[in-house]
């Protein structure tokens, strides 16, 4: 099996967990978060893993569109005043749980995300302990 990096996220405002352990993407606990676009609302669960970019949601999401990105716990909204460098689109900025941060392009198809570390060898170094070798 390969190594990868599953991510554990958390809401910037309240900080309860953005996991659900329940509903597993590719054999990880999902990133789950309420979304509502133009014409409906629902909730989207993106995949945990680093450098994956799958999600699953029951909204019927319209290319291009901007989603609005709330947390299912507080309702703050999540989408920031960053802009998108590829589509000028507000970015959606989430907490990693062991310090730093995930942001990801509120415009539907556009794949720009980013996982901004505090310290990336430290980090790396947690989760490959914490996976074991
Ligand atoms: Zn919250
Ligand atoms: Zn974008």
């Amino acid at each position: 099996m390969e190594k990868y990096i599953s991510l554990s996220v958390k809401c910037p405002f309240c900080g309860k967990s953005l996991m659900d352990k329940e509903e597993l993407l590719h054999g990880e606990p999902s990133i789950k978060l309420n979304i509502q676009t133009q014409n409906s609302r629902g909730t989207i669960r993106l995949c945990s893993i680093y450098e994956c970019y799958d999600y699953q949601t029951e909204v019927p999401l319209i290319e291009k569109e901007v989603v609005d990105f709330t947390c299912p716990h507080c309702n703050k909204e999540l989408n920031t005043k960053e802009e998108c460098q590829v589509c000028g689109a507000p970015m959606v900025s989430l907490l990693l749980k062991t310090g730093g941060r995930v942001g990801l392009c509120s415009r539907t198809g556009c794949a720009n995300h980013y996982v901004a570390f505090e310290d990336l060898a430290t980090e790396l170094q947690k989760f490959y302990e914490a996976f074991g070798s």
